[in-house]
């Protein structure tokens, strides 16, 4: 028997807002595609959160022995700057603010992100596609939507009819975000007299270039770069099928872009593309979304070095990624110092006792004679499985964990002994323990104890530094700074001799 026959999953599906059982399409096979980031500016630590739960998700899948294909994209076209089709490109007016090619800017984004993923061990996925690398899919499927009568073409452009597809679909627009078409016609902004939409609901599949535009394609209808929503209904169903097992992304994205990515394969392949949609919720700070718009973000690096105005100290990748596990995907976390000082003590009471378990060994032999104490290790066992299957709850999985601590800490401390429990629930106990913590959560064993030690030492030199400028030795000052300069440790003067640095 397999494990994921075993311990049947559940999932909350935002398309029917339940709890629902877990089926595959293909029996032992999952299909999961998940919106990755738009590659203009550095990560913040809330789209870190989005894809550590992903992270999670897939790694549990595989850990029950599903063979799972995850596929996660990188936008490196198309985004703009409001929902409602209007502005720059995102990554268009980098490269025109930075003086870059578009593409120069991709790759140092796009860079940083994997440095990103390796610090958090969030693994790479099966297929990292990049929109500019479908447009010939992209330019396909919206001449198969217009030849279906469910988008129009206007000066070069081209968009999607919502009202057409809601009359075809039986009001199939809304599906996923509750949003209804009507009220949708209310809210927003008028149509200017400019605006080429017949209908403000409608959305761009394809956007006509100025001549100013650099990121261009030819297409039928001249040159232009393909709509936001349109990548990902390409990359989705070009590497999962045309309906697949799980999408997922951050909440702020069910509308409009994961419904307009309903709509779109819907219409052009009459059948709904995703069984299971999974939404992970927002990493807030003092109650408010983390966004780059609204300045309440910081930088994974700024969070590791302390560095930020918000920040008392650093804290290392891995006791992030804890703090974050601690509670559900589906809930908002908020940020703070206190929660970030418990998530360093609690992680290192996981950590010591990782280290127990590998280290104790048992007395050999004895077969299992049910004493109160294997019960209770079994157990636990058990229930780490039960709490990931159920809907992935890393947070009280967590809890076992530190109950599952406390019995390991008993045989150090010889509270209890091992000779009470059989080497076979033994070695289940360690499998488990090492298996949760290691596999399913991704928690490594902090190997920047290093992370502190960079930091220390750092703190050590900008006391010499400030030293140095008190007595006016600017020689050996600018020497310090210049020397960690060219090792990647940015130091920053503040007012009244203030000193913060970063790494770069
Ligand atoms: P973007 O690069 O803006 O397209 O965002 C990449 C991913 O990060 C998307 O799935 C967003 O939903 C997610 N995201 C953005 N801000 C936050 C936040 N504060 N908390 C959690 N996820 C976020
Ligand atoms: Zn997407």
């Amino acid at each position: 028997m397999k494990l994921y026959e075993k311990y049947p999953l559940t999932v909350t599906n935002s398309l029917s807002g339940k709890k629902e059982k877990f089926e595959s399409i293909n029996p032992g096979f999952v299909g999961m595609y998940v919106c990755g980031p738009t590659v203009y500016n550095y990560v913040h630590l809330g789209n870190a959160r989005t894809f550590l739960t992903f992270d999670t998700i897939s790694r549990y899948l595989r850990f029950l022995g599903y063979r799972v294909r995850y596929v996660r994209n990188i936008t490196d076209v198309g985004h703009l700057e409001s929902d409602a089709d209007e502005g720059e490109d995102k990554i268009g007016k980098k490269a025109r603010l930075e003086q870059l090619e578009p593409m120069e800017i991709v790759k140092r984004y796009t860079e940083d992100f994997h440095t990103v993923m390796r610090e958090f061990n969030i693994l790479p996925p099966s297929i990292e596609p990049t929109a500019t690398g479908h447009i010939v899919e992209q330019v396909r499927i919206t001449q198969e939507l217009i030849a279906k009568g469910l988008a129009y073409e206007v000066n070069g452009s081209v968009y999607f009819d919502v009202k057409q597809y809601n009359q075809l679909t039986h009001n199939a627009y809304g599906i996923l975000s509750g949003r209804n078409i009507e009220e949708l016609m209310e809210s927003g902004r008028e149509l200017d007299a400019q605006n080429e939409k017949r209908d403000k609901r409608d959305f761009a599949l394809w956007k006509k270039a100025s001549p100013a535009h650099i990121m261009r394609w030819p297409s039928p209808w001249g040159d232009g770069f393909p709509g936001w929503h349109i990548e990902c209904t390409v990359m989705s169903t070009k590497y999962l099928g045309e309906v697949f097992d799980i999408h997922g992304g951050g909440m702020d994205l069910k509308f409009p872009h994961h419904e307009c990515e309903i709509a779109q394969a819907q219409g052009a392949n009459d059948k709904p593309p995703v069984r299971y949609w999974i939404h992970s919720n927002m990493l807030t700070v003092n109650g408010q979304k983390m966004s780059k718009s609204l300045g309440n973000s910081f930088l994974p690096s700024e969070l590791f070095a302390g560095t930020h105005q918000l920040l008392e100290r650093g804290y290392s990748p891995m006791t992030v990624r804890f703090f974050m596990l601690q509670s559900h995907y589906s809930s908002t976390l908020d940020f703070s110092n206190e929660a970030l000082n418990a998530a360093d003590k609690g992680f290192k009471k996981l950590n010591a006792a990782r280290e127990i378990v590998q280290q104790l060994t048992h007395p050999g032999g004895g077969t299992s004679t049910h004493t109160d104490l294997e019960k209770q290790l079994s157990a636990l066992c058990e229930q780490c499985y039960q709490t990931m299957s159920d809907d992935f709850n890393t947070a009280k999985t967590l809890a076992v964990l530190f109950e599952m601590a406390s019995r390991i800490n008993d045989f150090k401390s010889g509270n209890a002994s091992l000779s009470l429990v059989s080497a076979e629930v033994f070695s289940r106990l360690q499998a488990t323990y090492l298996g949760f913590m290691q596999e399913v959560l991704g928690l490594l064993p902090e190997t920047s104890g290093n992370h502190a030690l960079l930091d220390g030492t750092i703190r050590v030199l900008m006391e010499l530094r400030k030293r140095a400028r008190t007595e006016k030795n600017f020689a050996l000052s600018d020497r310090i700074r210049d020397e960690l300069k060219a090792i990647g440790v940015q130091l920053k003067d503040g007012k009244d001799g203030e000193m913060t640095y970063s790494l770069e």
